[in-house]
């Protein structure tokens, strides 16, 4: 019974397996066409200021929608491209078309700001730098309105190469940003060696900070360390707006969620934005 009971499971995991890789290999090869066939595009998400409730910026997220597949979710997609030699030329068609998108919006909101998330394997091979500083001056925006998103958990191979081209990028005038944080390992002596200008709370931790204390203990350090490093901070996936209020009272600077507003196409962001009021945080309370 023990040897069918094994076998039988042995037999429906490498069937699983056997989906996976399948499923990874349709996905590989409708990816190769996604760029040619224009199945790639760019939703924008807003930030919002803690203490003027106005939008202060935008990020950009990719999205893939697939004749085959349907609507990909970026955590999935984004490491196959990684994997399969793709993630440079669909990493220089955000920087593109979220560039080109944005400035084309900026006559009406010259100071709104840009924030792009850079996979570490395009940072680091891919001509990324002379890439965004280009598209930068072909669309005239300044520099020092992209935020470029990183993501810690990446860092621990090519560390020296990584601090090299930050300290490069920060020097042309771009922000950076620590994606994700405190869901990697090397969190507090990333923020000492490299150049980094803001600090996003993962949602992880957002998401329980109104039941669990731990998360809260968590969260208020998170905030206390960026304000003795003036590092602003940047919550994510903010749903509630007791959330909001709390991360507000802890001195958060910036958030982004559900709360205020889904990521959006161009047009309908720029409908969100005409319409837009500054978040009235003091009058729910
Ligand atoms: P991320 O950069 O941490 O982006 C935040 C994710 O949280 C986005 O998911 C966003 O849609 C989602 N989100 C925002 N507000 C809320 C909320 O209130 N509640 C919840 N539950 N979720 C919220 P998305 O767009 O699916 O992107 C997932 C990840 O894929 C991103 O995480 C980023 O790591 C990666 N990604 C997205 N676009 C790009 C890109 O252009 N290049 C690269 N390299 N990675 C990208
Ligand atoms: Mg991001
Ligand atoms: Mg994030
Ligand atoms: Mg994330």
């Amino acid at each position: 019974y023990q040897a069918k009971k094994l076998r039988n499971s042995h037999a429906v995991f490498s069937e699983d397996l056997q989906k996976k890789s399948d499923e990874r290999a349709v996905m590989e090869s409708e990816l190769r066409g996604a760029i040619d066939n224009g199945e790639l595009y760019m939703v924008y998400q807003p930030q919002v200021e803690a203490v003027t409730g106005k939008v202060s910026g935008v990020e950009a997220l990719l999205r893939w929608n697939n004749p085959l597949l349907g609507l990909v979710p970026p955590d999935r997609f984004i490491p196959v491209a990684e994997d399969c030699g793709l993630i440079n030329p669909i990493g220089n068609l955000v920087v593109d078309t979220a560039l080109k998108e944005i400035a084309g919006i900026h006559g009406d909101y010259e100071r709104l700001r840009l924030s792009i998330n850079v996979s570490v394997q395009q940072l680091v091979h891919g001509g990324f730098r002379d890439y965004i500083k280009q598209k930068c001056a072909d669309y005239d925006l300044p520099n020092s309105l992209i935020k470029i998103e990183i993501t810690e958990s990446l860092f621990i191979e090519d560390f020296w190469q990584i601090e090299n081209l930050l300290k490069l990028l920060s020097g042309d005038g771009f922000s950076i940003s620590l994606d994700d944080f405190g869901t990697g390992y090397s969190s507090l002596s990333v923020l000492r060696k490299l150049p980094i200008n803001e600090v996003k709370i993962d949602k992880s931790f957002v998401q329980d900070i109104l039941s669990d204390p731990h998360d809260r203990a968590l969260i208020k350090s998170i905030i206390s360390i960026g304000q003795s490093l003036e590092i602003p901070t940047l919550a994510e996936g903010v749903e509630d707006i007791d959330q909001a209020l709390l991360l507000r009272q802890y001195g958060c600077n910036l958030f982004q969620g559900y709360l205020f507003a889904k990521p959006m196409k161009l047009e309908d962001l720029k409908i969100y934005l005409q319409g837009f009021e500054p978040y009235p945080f003091d009058a729910v309370r």
